[in-house]
């Protein structure tokens, strides 16, 4: 199932949202800096 999760750039702190598929691998760039280091901010509710 796609989900709007947010991601942050590791390199520039710039966070975004954008469509998420756990099955499908998709390279993402930020908007921002460009760079591919991105991270998925997991949501904190379910430990
Ligand atoms: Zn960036």
């Amino acid at each position: 199932m796609e989900t709007m999760e947010t991601f942050k750039c590791l390199r520039c702190g710039h966070t975004f949202q954008d469509k998420y598929d756990a099955k499908v691998l998709k390279e993402r760039s930020c908007p921002r800096c460009n760079s591919n280091s991105i991270r998925l901010m997991k949501q904190a509710k379910d430990k």
